[in-house]
């Protein structure tokens, strides 16, 4: 039996794992795809928000603000690609001077550290390719850019490392209250624990519902985005927002933080929550949406578009509390929950801890990450690992400069890459300009050979998601 079983290994769980995982805690993570990270944690705008968005006194505000604070020491004891890059937030009427000044002092009373407004020409020295338009904006010096994917995938890696069971490819499909604890159902047979802890995003009610009453609704919101080739990443510093408005953020316009330009989302409800097809009348809002930010961006440098679906709900605040006794709704976490992550899943903890779970912390618990970059390594470290192992010296994808051996890391790692698509999410093989063109066939060769598999038995991505009907 285990302890604390969650479900859903997005950020969310992801990170609530993590928290729990320094505690002789017996944890099971179950997620219904095959690799981690493959719901929203996977497709956002990977911003990690300063906090001065959600509504003073909500847990958003107060999870928001924790979790931005935590995320620059926790990338870098887990080896995750983050930049504090800043934001800003820009105005371009009197009206829109109104609404930074008010975000302003929202921020300041939800606690967000450093920020001011900048005026005209403080502004475009900052920014020197934002639009004329743009008059004034809300400066939060401490707000960053992450690998959203990296950050999901390294809590959950140490999690696993401490003794956390992850089952991957296990859908939950049935919940039973027993008299001290929960059988849940999955399509790989069953699974008791103490408490439940409903992370599943997109589908956290149909969870929910399993469990309890009917209590709140999650309604489906897609974005999309574009991603532009490296050559446009410099184009801003810190990431640009426009004014909120009734539909969200709006469209952005900021760096990434393995150095490309992204530029979106747009907000559209969607039935399906898991359709993150993209669409060319929705694309084209954004690019025209961005323009009024700056006319400079070369689209002819664009090298992918991908979609996210935010699980909004119909409430105004992150619902976080027991809907059973037992059962933990960690529901409707939208926008910012990349950021609140890590300090939703020490709010958890605490919660567990109050209604009785014993939290003793671990006599050995191993919370380092260390992931070879090859690229990043100075070249008397490149030549040390290159005689170590060859295969370091042998680069596959040569946009971005990814080796051999840091693919044969990523597919024996503690969570292993087993598609083309978890290669790529964690070394960055067919990222770049050409997007796997030329190293896709020799990912697929690798992933094959490690594996002990057919190359026709290798996945892009999801379930099903079958490259070849015949050997390369
Ligand atoms: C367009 C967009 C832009 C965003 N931008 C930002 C941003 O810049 N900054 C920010 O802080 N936040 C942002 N967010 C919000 C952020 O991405 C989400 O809040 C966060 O990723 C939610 O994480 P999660 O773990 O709750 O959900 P998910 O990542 O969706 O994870 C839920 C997991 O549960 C699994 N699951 C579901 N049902 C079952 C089942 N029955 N059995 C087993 N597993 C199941 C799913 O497969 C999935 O892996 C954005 C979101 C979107 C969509």
């Amino acid at each position: 039996m285990f302890d604390v079983l969650i479900i859903g290994c997005g950020v969310v769980g992801a990170a609530t794992a993590y928290a729990l995982s320094k505690y002789q805690v017996k944890i099971a993570l179950i997620e219904k795809e095959n690799d981690v990270a493959l719901g929203a944690s996977r497709a956002n705008s990977a911003i990690i928000h300063a906090g001065f968005d959600p509504e003073e006194g909500t847990l958003m505000a107060k999870l928001n603000v924790k979790g931005c604070r935590m995320a620059k020491d926790l990338c870098r004891k887990l080896s995750v690609p983050y930049r504090e890059n800043g934001s800003l937030v820009l105005s371009f009427s009197p009206e829109e001077d109104r609404t930074i000044e008010k975000l302003c002092q929202r921020g300041l009373k939800n606690g967000v550290p450093d920020l001011r407004i900048v005026e005209k020409e403080e502004l475009h020295q900052m920014e020197p390719a934002l639009s004329e338009g743009a008059c004034r904006a809300l400066y939060a010096p401490h707000s960053g850019i992450v690998s959203p994917w990296d950050y999901t995938l390294a809590m959950a890696e140490v999690a696993v490392k401490n003794g956390t069971e992850l089952h991957l490819s296990t859908k939950v499909i049935g919940l039973e209250k027993l008299s001290d604890s929960w059988m849940v159902h999955t399509d790989r047979g069953d699974f008791e624990s103490r408490y439940v802890l409903n992370c599943a995003g997109v589908h956290s009610a149909e969870m929910h519902n399993l469990a309890a009453e009917p209590d709140f609704r999650i309604i489906p919101c897609r974005g999309q985005y574009y991603v532009l080739d490296k050559c446009e990443g410099a184009l801003c510093t810190r990431t640009l927002f426009q004014c909120p408005s009734a539909l969200g953020k709006g469209v952005l316009v900021s760096p990434t933080a393995d150095g490309n330009l992204i530029v979106g989302p747009d907000a559209v409800n969607i039935e399906d929550s898991e359709d993150t097809s993209t669409t060319a009348e929705q694309l084209a809002f954004i690019r025209r949406a961005a323009e009024k930010t700056t006319d400079k961006i070369n689209y002819r440098n664009s090298i992918r578009n991908f979609a996210g679906v935010r699980a909004n709900s119909d409430r105004k605040d992150f619902i976080i509390s027991f809907a059973e006794k037992g059962f933990l709704d960690i529901a409707g976490i939208k926008s910012p929950g990349l950021t609140a992550a890590p300090a939703i899943g020490e709010y958890a903890a605490e919660l567990l801890e109050k209604d009785g779970l014993n939290l003793t912390p671990k006599e050995h618990y191993d919370d380092r990450r260390k992931v070879v970059r090859f690229k990043e390594l100075p070249p008397e470290e490149k030549n040390r690992l290159i005689r170590e192992n060859p295969l370091y010296g042998r680069i596959i994808c040569r946009c971005e400069t990814v080796t051999e051996g840091e693919i044969v890391d990523a597919i024996h790692s503690v969570i292993p890459a087993t598609t083309v698509d978890g290669v790529k999410r964690r070394c960055s093989a067919g990222m770049g300009r050409c997007q796997g063109g030329f190293c896709g066939p020799r990912v697929v060769d690798i992933l094959a050979r490690e594996l002990g598999v057919e190359q026709t038995q290798i996945l892009k991505d999801k379930d099903g998601s079958y490259m070849l009907d015949s050997k390369l």
